[in-house]
């Protein structure tokens, strides 16, 4: 494992399938970017209606996206959109990357963030499909975005979601979490900003298994599992794309 070098970074995209997923860690990393004025926007793929057994999903939704609001909040983000995918079965296909793309077109970051795509997560445990469809859907969409005769739709100006303008910009993409990682970003300083955040979900956490789930537990093992392996205390772990 070693250092992800991000000085040069600028602006970040984070693609996250539902509301939390970037809070099991990446929010850490976010929160360190924006301490330093790193201009950080979130798109989130579907509300997470689906992922509250005891509540339904016209009633999760909203609850859902407003603890997203607040969880944001928490590590200095306030630019933060909802595509509108049907949570639990969001596929790899062209209305995908084409919301995806077009988000890359609106923020114009030089940093994609999204969570880890592979079939398993570190220890063999089944990744669940959204988050597969979600990443592969980042990998071509951050590619798809600087070209101009791709979703060229986007770029017409009077079109509804026209007049953006091609971005080729994106330099990196990380899959935090990965069972691949090779790279790891510092979090020493943020670790509690990460924590606020995950507790903001509060609602879905509370319907989580037998609702004793701590924030600072399931962190703790996150990123304190991380840091060791570049000499701190706390890391989030990324596998990374090179454009
Ligand atoms: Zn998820």
């Amino acid at each position: 494992m070693e250092l992800f070098d991000d000085s040069e970074v600028r602006r970040v995209l984070a693609v996250a399938a539902h509301p939390d997923d970037m809070e099991y860690g990446g929010s850490a990393a976010v929160a360190a970017w924006t301490a330093r004025g790193v201009q950080v926007s979130y798109a989130l793929v579907t509300s997470g209606e689906a992922g509250m057994d005891s509540v339904a999903p016209a009633e999760a939704g909203p609850v859902r996206e407003a603890e997203q609001r607040l969880a944001c909040a928490a590590v200095g983000v306030t630019d933060l959109v909802f595509l509108g995918f049907d949570d639990g079965t969001v596929e790899q296909g062209l209305p995908l990357r084409r919301a995806i793309a077009a988000q890359v077109r609106r923020v114009q970051p030089d940093l994609v963030v999204t969570g880890a795509f592979r079939d398993t997560w570190p220890g063999g445990y089944l990744n669940q499909s959204d988050h597969v469809a979600v990443g592969r859907a980042v990998l071509d969409a951050a590619r798809d975005a600087g070209n101009r005769w791709i979703f060229r739709e986007q770029l017409t100006t009077g079109q509804p979601g026209g007049g953006l303008e091609p971005w080729n910009g994106v330099r990196t993409v990380l899959a935090l979490g990965s069972p691949d990682s090779t790279h790891a970003i510092v979090v020493d300083d943020t670790f509690g900003a990460a924590v606020a955040s995950l507790e903001a979900h509060a609602a879905y956490l509370a319907a989580l298994g037998d609702g004793t789930t701590q924030a600072r537990d399931v962190l703790e093992g996150v990123l304190g599992g991380a840091g060791p392996q570049v000499g701190a205390r706390y890391a989030v772990a990324a596998e990374v794309f090179r454009f």
